[in-house]
């Protein structure tokens, strides 16, 4: 990271720089491993550890100077550590480099399936997953028949929730900004219907269209407009699982919410979500979801581009909309 970043992220906030490779032995009595970086994820919330913040946040802010930092696949390379050792696969957070010393490999996570693409622990089999299933199981406790609105509906995270919502038997519409990602939700994905939010003159009648009986489960991604445009649709009861606001990372200002009030009107249950309260059950969710993607019940699309010069683009299509499905980069093929 160059600078602090305000407003909307460009390529000229980052840098790609080559400097000497640290020892690619852990010094001895170190607990340390190193790990060669296969795989790194590019996810919006490190547009959020771009800005300075005054009051400290669940994560540390990114420091001008340092190598960004984010989830990823990796091999250990050499370890310090009882529990690691050279050629285990592994993912968690590294650096966005090709070799990273990580000191505190406890919180790592090993790699139980590496017979299912290993980039999948970058999303579905990774925190996007553990996202989308614990937040839309835990947190909604959502039940058959059920009508479900996921916005953002063809990332990493709302491809799986839309998914899961078919498995529990929802009735599940979608909204994403290009037709491209509209007709994968529909013909990949399963989702009863999809729309291109971009396209609607009016989003608050567009729901109304989709969801003439109300919307009892909205998982959002996105924020600001779309969030307004949901509350008057949403069904007496109705749950919000605030997992994310896309749209707002890059503004110096929020925008407001006019329509806040329904939420007293029509009792809803706005309920913040965040993974990181969840990483306890992982090797549970994994589990799981490795089974689906064997038995060929869910499927997932991933954007990936090649080597680490490529990464601070592959960033910014997050906030354009160009990356279709899980956003990462490939760094080394082993
Ligand atoms: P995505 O893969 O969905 O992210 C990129 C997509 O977001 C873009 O392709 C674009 O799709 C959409 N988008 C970008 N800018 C806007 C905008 N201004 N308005 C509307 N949509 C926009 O990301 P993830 O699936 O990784 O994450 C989804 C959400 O979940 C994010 O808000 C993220 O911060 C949050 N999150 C929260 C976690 C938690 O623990 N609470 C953990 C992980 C993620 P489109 O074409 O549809 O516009």
């Amino acid at each position: 990271l160059k600078r602090y970043v305000t407003g909307l992220l460009s390529e000229d906030d980052m840098e790609v720089v080559t400097v000497e490779a640290p020892p690619l032995d852990v010094p001895t009595g170190s607990k340390g491993v190193v790990v060669k970086n296969l795989y790194v994820s590019c996810d919006p919330y490190m547009r959020n550890r771009m800005t300075h913040h005054e009051l400290p946040s669940y994560i540390p802010d990114f420091v001008p100077g340092e190598v960004l930092e984010n989830f990823g696949v990796m091999k250990v390379i050499s370890s310090g550590h009882l529990d690691f050792k050279a050629g285990d696969l592994v993912w968690g957070m590294t650096g966005w480099e090709e070799y990273t010393v990580i000191n505190n490999p406890e919180s790592l996570f090993k790699i139980n399936h590496p017979e299912l693409p290993l980039s999948y622990y970058t999303g579905i089999l990774g925190m996007p997953g553990l996202t989308a299933y614990a937040g839309f199981f835990d947190v909604p406790k959502p039940k058959k028949g059920e009508y479900v609105f996921i916005s953002g509906a063809s990332g990493a995270v709302g491809q799986v929730v839309g998914q899961l919502a078919k498995i529990t038997g929802c009735y599940v519409i979608g909204s994403a900004g290009y037709d491209e990602k509209v007709n994968l939700l529909k013909s990949k994905f399963g989702f009863d219907d999809a729309f291109n939010y971009k396209k609607e003159q009016d989003l608050e009648a567009a729901l109304r269209r989709y969801f003439p009986e109300g919307i009892d489960i909205y998982y959002e991604n996105v924020g600001g407009k779309m969030l307004d445009a949901v509350l008057p649709n949403m069904s007496l009861g109705g749950r919000i699982v605030a997992c994310g606001m896309i749209s707002q990372y890059n503004l110096e200002q929020p925008e407001g919410v006019r329509n806040l009030y329904y939420i007293v009107t029509k009792r809803l249950r706005m309920e913040g979500f965040h993974v990181f309260d969840y990483y306890d059950r992982y090797y549970r969710f994994e589990e799981e979801m490795a089974g689906y993607l064997k038995e060929e019940k869910v499927s997932y699309v991933e954007d990936v581009v090649e080597g680490l010069d490529t990464a601070p683009a592959a960033l910014i299509r997050l906030f354009t909309g160009r990356s279709v499905g899980k956003q990462l980069v490939a760094v080394a093929r082993e």
